[in-house]
């Protein structure tokens, strides 16, 4: 379907994005609420001039840091984070030794078979949260959204969130685990909550802890992965992403314009 979008079109890349999402939906990956939270995503990559910011490499590097040296780092996978990036969180998990978790807001039937579908073709193995043994459960939510898997998230030290919802992150955090969350929106509860917040779309964040790891694994001692841990502050780096956004839409209110249209006045 995606090749209805002509590559002429200005946004067609962001359209592509979308038509993932869609397509998603439709294999009952991605919910509707899952749409919501696209979109949203999209606004807060805009206010950042859909570019990687300084703030968000420090952070990737800290989180990075924290999953290589975790005992049993997870990544907890929803159906957004499958739609868009299954193959870079297959080798982000590998790159990292993070077993991967399938954990739904909404369960409803076949999801997690399709969710499971997508991650193993991307190469996934080993997949928990998919109901094979007793669930494990979470304290401080209510019903199916607090369902974990005790070889999981129940026995993790760190867990990395892709997009998150708040109140879950919360009570990750309230069950001592160290999180590190991938949120474009760095005002969310997720974001707040999370010990590491990266603050970029998971389609470039994701690759790009990959090299991130990869090059630590051959160039960083434990003691460099410790110190870049220790030195980490997130709300330091929250406060960061805020000045760069601002600094970003300086620049366009000083000029004008965002794009450079032909046209009047212009
Ligand atoms: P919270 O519950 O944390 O306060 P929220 O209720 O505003 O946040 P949710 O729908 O619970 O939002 O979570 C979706 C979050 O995911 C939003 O903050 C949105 O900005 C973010 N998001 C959506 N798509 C992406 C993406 N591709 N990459 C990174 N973040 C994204
Ligand atoms: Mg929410």
């Amino acid at each position: 379907m995606s090749d209805h979008i002509p590559s002429s079109h200005p946004r067609a890349e962001s359209l592509r994005v979308r038509q993932r999402i869609i397509e998603g939906m439709e294999r009952k990956v991605v919910t509707r609420a899952g749409l919501f939270a696209h979109g949203r995503g999209e606004a807060f990559d805009y206010l950042m001039g859909e570019k990687t910011l300084p703030s968000a490499i420090e952070a990737m590097e800290a989180a990075v840091a924290m999953m290589l040296l975790a005992k049993h780092p997870v990544i907890s996978i929803n159906g957004n984070a499958a739609a868009l990036v299954a193959r870079g969180i297959v080798e982000l998990g590998e790159a990292t030794g993070a077993r991967l978790e399938v954990n739904l807001f909404y369960r409803e039937p076949g999801r997690e078979a399709a969710i499971a579908r997508v991650l193993e073709d991307a190469g996934a193995t080993g997949l928990l949260g998919l109901g094979d043994v007793p669930p494990a459960t979470l304290t401080g939510l209510e019903s199916n959204r607090r369902i974990i898997d005790p070889r999981g998230i129940e026995k993790a030290d760190v867990v990395l969130v892709p997009l998150e919802d708040g109140d879950r992150t919360e009570a990750l955090r309230r069950a001592g685990k160290t999180i590190i969350a991938i949120d474009l929106n760095p005002m969310s509860r997720t974001s707040q909550w999370a010990h590491v917040t990266v603050c970029d779309n998971l389609l470039r964040a994701v690759p790009r802890m990959v090299e991130i790891a990869e090059a630590f694994k051959k160039g960083r001692k434990k003691e460099e992965l410790e110190a870049i841990v220790a030195r980490y502050d997130n709300a330091r780096v929250l406060s960061s992403t805020v000045k760069e956004i601002i600094a970003f839409l300086s620049r366009v209110a000083e000029k004008g314009v965002f794009l450079e249209l032909p046209g009047p006045g212009r």
